[in-house]
């Protein structure tokens, strides 16, 4: 398997997280409507509003996820993927494969 299938695999993987926690999101943003919970003052509100914000969080992740892997397959289109962006040097293989998206080498990783 080639690295634009790779990256064609996690695009589809984090298109799939995406569509479940923004229906997390979403289902519980109408259970709170529906069952008209306080979210200061009722302890399940509270619940509610905690779970809505893990969801979002992991929905956020997918998302810029989702960013790094089309910027990713844009780079293997104009032939820069797999090259640091601050060096220019190849990044390691093994790098790649442990973060496919990464546009930096070990070395000048944030
Ligand atoms: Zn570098």
């Amino acid at each position: 398997m080639g690295v634009e299938d790779d990256l064609l695999a996690r695009l589809a993987a984090a298109d799939e997280r995406i569509a479940r926690h923004r229906a997390t999101v979403e289902g519980i943003v109408a259970s709170v409507r529906s069952e008209n919970v306080d979210d200061e003052h009722d302890p399940e509100g509270a619940t509610l509003a905690w779970e809505r914000q893990q969801a979002a969080a992991l929905l956020a992740d997918a998302e810029a996820d989702r960013r790094a892997t089309l910027a990713a397959l844009e780079r293997v289109g104009a032939g820069t993927y797999g090259v640091c962006e601050v060096c220019g040097r190849t990044i390691p293989a093994e790098r790649l494969a442990a973060r496919p998206s990464t546009t930096r080498c070990v070395e000048h990783a944030r």
